[in-house]
């Protein structure tokens, strides 16, 4: 982004006379006669000075040039990429880091937490797409979508594009409470867009009050994956999770499939860096 940050923008409209004509005796006639001076003073303002948003008029373009490389990096899902057209990320980052917020990049949310890198959150959700248990016309690919880890509610705010239904759970009660104000300005200001359930509490139980889930997807990752992911699980539905390699001690991205026959089937999908799942509620 080239836009420097900076205080709200100085409004110069309406013009005071003194700057759409200079007096008859200071200035010569031929000043007079360029009416683009104060729209060239505007463009000037504008380049100089951000909005409090710090993107400003431009942050639609930014965000679909975040889409454009997605879709160049190999996302496919229509949906899953105008869902990322449409949730506005800047919204859900701190306002200095605005200008950062279309990069392809994880960034500090508070209490040592991340917002996920859009690329990878775009391929985990493109997995839950293509799970083998999906109806090729459903109308809600993630079906109903349990979000483990809501951090500032990004990710929960994409999923619920696509699912009939999310819920998203969050330990840190502080981040719990940012994700609902950043949820409310989106139901605000994106009339139509699916609200999604937020819950406060340890999602290392899932939560069965809305179980079984056709999709689980973790924004942190442990040791191994908890029973309870599994129990709650439905038949066709599938988990994407980073969990640690017991070989290398890194993580790794872990996906299992719940059978139609019930029986549960693993994959594994390269190395990924999430922030670490912990249990109980803070
Ligand atoms: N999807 C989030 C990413 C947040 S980072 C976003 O879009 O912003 C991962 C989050 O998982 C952190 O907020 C962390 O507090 C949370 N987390 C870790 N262990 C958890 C647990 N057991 N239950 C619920 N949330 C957990």
């Amino acid at each position: 982004m080239s836009t420097p940050p900076g205080g709200p923008r100085t409004r110069r409209f309406p013009l005071s006379l003194d700057r759409v004509a200079a007096p008859a005796k200071a200035a010569p006639a031929r000043e007079l006669l360029r009416p683009q001076a104060p729209l060239e003073q505007a463009a000037r303002d504008k380049r100089q000075h951000s909005t409090p948003q710090g993107l400003g008029m431009d942050s639609r373009a930014v965000q679909r040039r975040m889409v454009d490389r997605l879709q160049a990096d190999g996302i496919r899902n229509p949906r899953l990429l105008q869902a990322f057209g449409t949730i506005p990320r800047h919204w859900f980052v701190d306002s200095a880091l605005v200008n950062q917020a279309y990069e392809d990049t994880s960034l500090p949310i508070g209490l040592g937490q991340t917002i996920s890198k859009p690329s990878v959150i775009a391929s985990m959700v493109e997995l839950l797409c293509t799970r083998p248990g999906l109806a090729p016309d459903a109308a809600f690919p993630l079906g109903q979508c349990l979000d483990i880890g809501t951090g500032c509610g990004y990710q929960a705010a994409l999923l619920s594009c696509l699912a009939r239904r999310v819920v998203s759970i969050e330990r840190l009660r502080d981040l719990h409470l940012k994700a609902r104000t950043n949820l409310d300005r989106l139901r605000a200001g994106l009339p139509g867009w699916q609200d999604v359930r937020l819950v406060y509490g340890d999602g290392m139980l899932g939560h069965a009050p809305n179980a079984p889930y056709d999709t689980i997807i973790a924004a942190a990752g442990g040791a191994a994956l908890p029973p309870a992911w599994l129990d709650q699980l439905a038949p066709g539905g599938r988990l994407v999770a980073p969990t640690e390699d017991p070989r290398t001690g890194t993580q790794i991205l872990t996906i299992v499939d719940r059978l139609p026959s019930g029986q549960l089937q693993q994959a594994t999908a390269g190395q990924v860096l999430f922030v670490p799942l912990k249990s109980g509620t803070t």
